[in-house]
């Protein structure tokens, strides 16, 4: 099972910052509401570009029980980012999450 639901450590740490094209106005799936652009070519999630960091699409609370409210629209970096990799487990440690252990890396899913 998954410990992406009771977790949400990297939604809460990393700035998530992906190219225009996956923005719905420009034919990809990150609704306009959700990301603000950084240039003409870069756009990053909301909530992300500050401190705190906490993803505008990110419900629940962090270590206890969270989702993903675009999860199926999400962008590729949150794709990209995967289970029990290096980043994943640099994020539950800022977030004081205990390591996974002997857990086979695999794309995260909130
Ligand atoms: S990928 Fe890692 S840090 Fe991100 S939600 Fe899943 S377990 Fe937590
Ligand atoms: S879009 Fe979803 S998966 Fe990506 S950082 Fe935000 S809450 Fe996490």
């Amino acid at each position: 099972m998954s410990a992406c639901t009771s977790c949400g450590a990297c939604c809460a740490c990393y700035r998530v910052e992906f190219p225009v094209y996956q923005m719905v106005f420009a034919g990809g799936t990150v609704p306009g509401d959700m990301a603000e652009e950084v240039n003409g070519n870069t756009w990053r999630m909301n909530g992300t570009g500050t401190v705190p960091i906490r993803c505008a699409a990110l419900t629940g609370t962090v270590g206890e029980q969270v989702g993903c409210s675009i999860c199926s629209l999400r962008p590729a970096p949150c794709h990209e980012l995967v289970e029990g990799s290096e980043g994943c487990q640099r994020a539950r440690t800022k977030r004081g999450l205990p390591a996974l252990e002997g857990l086979q890396a695999r794309p995260a899913t909130l």
